[in-house]
């Protein structure tokens, strides 16, 4: 099937390039300019059902890209499991099965620890934070550091804004209710929650309903609102916690095997990079105008909203702290990231305190 594709794609590319040499010869005849640009058609896994926002994210960017390049460049995103599974897109993009993937970078934080702060860390930066961090903050140049070593460039591609604090069975009022609760939390979150006494599991979109509503776990998170009514979790689960502190603004990444990347023309590297940048846009414009509509349709439903006790929100704090000065003292890409994500954060939010946070808690009280 790959080899087929590949060469179908060569001969695409040397149609194109046949046809570039035709023009070539009568440009001396005609005024119109031909960029000589090739068709490239791309495979993208995704870690997403095709229902849900994450999925929209993917589609923008491969829209776009055709948008711009006038359908000459071509990416097809594809569900989770469609061409691997949902926590393998790395290993595909990194093996070179598909030229790119969009996925959640800290769902691999097996193979490197400091992939977490592509997405989002416990107690980290909101999406407007995170995108001034790996745009203007240094965060991105880290980032590539880390997946050059995997022979990957990743590009942000989406963001859900803050997130949930996920689905429970069963209220959870203090530090000891958490004990021994089968939860679905994946990256950094996930190993907070584990010293917490929860056993963590790391399920992909498509199987967390079905766990939840079968009762092989107690609790769920996923993303917000929209995405986890399109999951059905409200009919598995009545307790809906808030925030969701391990994901205040969790990126998500259009990742491209290193090899695609050098193989593209300098235009459509440029398309991609601005593809990735609409995504960013659309994906949390969308969730911030969505999320608030399908909260209000869930507690019409029978959901129960209920805030993290202090006494949680507290100790996860300093657990997640503790969790990232020992990853430091272990992995020197950690390090070296979380110590500029540190002192970015601290100048972030002591500036953010006097403009954003004073105006929110003005206007927001009731
Ligand atoms: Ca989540």
């Amino acid at each position: 099937m790959m080899k087929r594709r590949e060469v179908l794609n060569s001969a695409a590319i040397a149609t194109a390039t046949a046809a570039t040499l035709a023009s070539c010869s009568q440009t001396t005849k005609s005024p119109t300019v031909q960029t000589g640009l090739p068709n490239i058609r791309w495979r993208m896994a995704t870690s997403w059902p095709k229902s849900l926002g994450t999925f929209i994210g993917a589609e923008t960017v491969a829209k776009r890209v055709a948008e711009m390049t006038n359908g000459r460049f071509q990416i097809t995103p594809f569900a989770a499991g469609e061409l691997v599974p949902g926590l393998q897109v790395l290993d595909a993009v990194q093996a070179g099965t598909v030229e790119c993937g969009h996925t959640s970078s800290y769902y691999y934080i097996g193979k490197s620890p400091a992939l977490a702060f592509a997405t989002a860390v416990p107690f980290g930066l909101n999406a407007q934070q995170q995108y001034a961090w790996l745009y203007q903050g240094g965060g991105l140049e880290a980032i590539h550091k880390i997946y050059t070593n995997f022979n990957v460039i990743s590009f942000p591609a989406g963001s859900t804004g803050a997130q949930m604090g996920g689905w429970f069975k069963k209220e959870i009022q203090s530090l000891a209710d958490l004990k021994g609760l089968k939860m679905r939390i994946p990256g950094l979150g996930g190993e907070v929650m584990s010293r917490l006494g929860v056993n963590v599991q790391v399920l992909p979109g498509g199987e967390v309903y079905l766990a939840l509503d079968r009762g092989a776990i107690d609790a769920a998170e996923w993303v917000g609102p929209y995405d986890d009514e399109k999951l059905g979790l409200n009919k598995a689960a009545k307790f809906y916690y808030y925030p969701g502190w391990w994901e205040p603004g969790p990126t998500l990444d259009v990742l491209v095997n290193l090899n695609a990347w050098k193989r593209l023309p300098k235009e459509y590297q440029e398309i991609l990079k601005t593809a990735t940048v609409d995504a960013n846009m659309n994906m949390l414009n969308e969730y911030d105008t969505l999320n608030g509509q399908a909260l209000t349709r869930l507690l019409a439903g029978g959901t129960k909203l209920v805030p993290y006790s202090q006494d949680i929100m507290q100790a996860a704090q300093k657990i997640s702290f503790e969790l990232f000065e020992e990853n430091a003292s272990k992995d020197v890409a950690f390090k070296q990231v979380y110590e500029q994500w540190k002192a970015f954060r601290q100048q972030i939010f002591a500036w953010n305190r006097v403009n954003e946070l004073s105006y929110a808690n003005f206007v927001t009280r009731e």
